[in-house]
C-alpha cells in the first residue's frame, strides 16, 4: 500500500516537474558557465521543448526527470493508480524516443541528462558529452603544437 493518501499523492505528484525544473535549469546554467561554454539558450521554442539549445552547434540538451522519464534507478511508481503512472510513463519515454529521431533526422544532436546526474555532481561523462559537440573544432595549422626547430644542430 501506499504510505499517503491519493489525494496527499496527487498534491506530492504535481510538485513533482517533468520539465523546466529550475533548479536543475540553474545547476547546468552554472556548469556552462565554469566550463566556458557559451552559445546556449533556455527554453528555445522547438519540438519537445528542450530545456537548452547550442543553435550554432545543433545541440539540444534535455535534463529528464527520473519519476517522469522512467530513471530505472529512482523511479517509483506509486501504488494509488499503478495502471495510470506506469502508463504515463512508459508514453513520456516513447515520446522522448520519437523527439530524439525527429531531432537527429534534421541532423541535430541530443544529449538526455538524468536529472540525478546533476543532483550528486555526477555531470562529468554528460558535460564531456556537451563539450565534445559544442566547442568549436581547432584548425590543425593553428591548434597544433609545433615544437621549435633549432637551426644548425
Ligand atoms: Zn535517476
Amino acid at each position: 500500500m501506499d504510505s499517503v493518501s491519493a489525494k496527499e499523492r496527487s498534491r506530492i505528484m504535481r510538485n513533482v516537474k517533468a520539465r523546466g525544473n529550475k533548479s536543475t535549469e540553474l545547476k547546468l546554467i552554472k556548469l556552462f558557465k565554469d566550463y566556458g561554454l557559451t552559445g546556449w539558450r533556455r527554453n528555445y521554442l522547438v519540438i519537445g521543448k528542450p530545456d537548452f539549445v547550442f543553435l550554432t552547434s545543433r545541440l539540444a540538451i534535455f535534463v529528464d526527470g527520473c519519476f517522469w522519464h522512467g530513471c530505472k534507478d529512482h523511479c517509483r511508481i506509486p501504488a494509488t493508480n499503478k495502471d495510470y503512472w506506469v502508463d504515463k510513463v512508459n508514453r513520456n519515454k516513447k515520446r522522448d524516443g520519437i523527439i530524439n529521431a525527429t531531432f537527429r533526422t534534421r541532423n541535430w544532436r541530443v544529449v538526455r541528462i538524468w536529472e540525478h546526474e546533476l543532483e550528486k555532481g555526477n555531470y562529468k561523462k554528460s558535460l564531456n558529452k556537451i563539450k565534445n559537440i559544442v566547442q568549436p573544432i581547432i584548425p590543425p595549422s593553428t591548434g597544433r603544437l609545433v615544437p621549435p626547430v633549432c637551426e644548425g644542430m
